[in-house]
């Protein structure tokens, strides 16, 4: 078993949320042995000299799309590809995250299963990727966010599984469980891509989430609604979700009831900044939807920090203009609409994330007895935060995949 001494000149600990310097990393397998700032024994081992970067546990994005690629339009191609050209493109994408220091993912949702067996692929060494938690298939309502087909020849449930009550809910999430998801994904409200739906209506009722989330609780697997609107968010609260993603429309009592639940929220920021950004290539009504979700979910974020909200780092990456790698914008976005501290978005990227999704035993943070996943950045993101887009050296599962 090779073993590897790293050294690093600025250090991120994710479990004390300060920076340190001069550690050393020994490196066994894929398993960090020790961390110290004591000499250590570099004899029989290979040394990487990161003296000179800004080291920190592999990144953990907890909102993103293998399946999409950030091509406006991207969404609605999906119908002329086969589930076989889906995997291919799934695996590209998800290998530039892992270049850009995303050593572990969320998928939040596929077409059929293809990242089941994305996610089967890399565990089993047959590709190369980061390590990922999935969703397989949504599940949503009639003409609800995950229902995008309109032609009644159509009979493939695509990106969701569609349900009308809490018998069919419960069916869902079993079936999805069945397939091979790790999680359950749920459609609580309309979304700002979808056209059609309504980002501040509720689409499932709470009878139709508690059924489907009694499924994933019963097991001890976690689950997240895509949620904009205030009832939508409070309906998958009370019926047990883990995480709110987005979250763009709600209202003050939201903010109380996630507190009081512990439930997380993976505020995706980058995904309507840049429908924003990028209007004038995009449907009118997703600018429109776009614009109002931004507007609110700055003063909300920053409420959320204020009232101690756990704030995990999620960015829906493959969504329009928004593509694979680029993520990491995410974290300026954390400082100009929520003024969210450099800290508190590292540790949201790392020790949060781990903890949401019951991998803090494994990674999450550069510990003795967890995986080797470490990154680094030539500069300190206490300098520039947009060093976050730069990342210059990857290592996942001991493994070096860059610099
Ligand atoms: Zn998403």
């Amino acid at each position: 078993m090779g073993k590897t001494v790293l050294k690093c000149g600025k250090f991120f600990d994710s479990v004390n949320e300060c920076v340190k310097e001069n550690v050393n990393v020994v490196v066994e397998g894929n398993k960090i042995v020790k961390v110290t700032c004591d000499a250590v024994n570099t004899e029989g081992a290979k040394v990487v000299d990161l003296s000179g970067k800004f080291v920190m546990p592999g990144m953990i994005d907890s909102h993103m799309h293998t399946l999409m690629n950030g091509d406006p339009g991207c969404m609605d191609d999906m119908i002329k590809l086969s589930e076989g050209d889906m995997a291919f493109n799934s695996m590209v994408n998800a290998q530039a995250d892992l270049m850009a220091g995303f050593t572990s993912v969320r998928d939040e949702g596929s077409y059929g299963f293809v990242d089941v067996a994305l996610r089967n692929a890399i565990n089993a060494g047959k590709t190369f990727g980061p390590r990922m938690m999935v969703s397989g298939m949504g599940i949503g309502t009639t003409g609800g966010h995950a229902d995008g087909h309109y032609n009644l020849n159509t009979t493939s449930k695509g990106m969701g599984t569609i349900v009308d009550s809490p018998d069919g809910a419960r069916y869902a999430a079993r079936f999805t469980l069945k397939h091979g998801a790790d999680q359950i994904k749920i459609m609580a409200t309309g979304g700002v891509m979808s056209i059609g739906d309504e980002p501040g209506a509720p689409e499932f009722t709470y009878e139709e989430m508690k059924a489907a989330l009694d499924v994933p609780n019963s097991r001890g697997r976690i689950s997240s609604a895509h949620a904009h609107g205030a009832e939508g968010i409070k309906i998958a609260i009370r019926a047990g979700i883990t995480s709110i993603e987005h979250g763009m429309l709600m209202d003050d009592e939201c903010i109380d009831m996630m507190v009081e639940h512990g439930t997380y929220l993976v505020p995706t920021i980058i995904a309507a900044y840049k429908i924003v950004e990028n209007g004038a290539a995009l449907p009118q009504e997703a600018v429109e939807k776009a614009t109002r979700c931004l507007e609110n979910h700055g003063k909300n974020l920053e409420k959320c920090r204020a009232k101690g909200v756990k704030i995990a780092f999620g960015t829906d990456t493959g969504t329009y203009f928004n593509p694979h790698g680029k993520q990491a914008e995410e974290f300026r976005l954390m400082q100009k609409y929520g003024n969210f501290t450099v800290t508190e978005s590292l540790v949201a990227c790392t020790k949060t994330n781990a903890q949401m999704m019951k991998w803090w035993d494994k990674v999450g943070s550069i510990e003795e007895g967890k995986l080797a996943d470490i990154v680094a950045f030539d500069e300190s993101p206490y300098d520039d935060i947009t060093t976050m887009c730069r990342c210059s050296f990857v290592m996942k599962d001991g493994v070096v995949y860059k610099g």
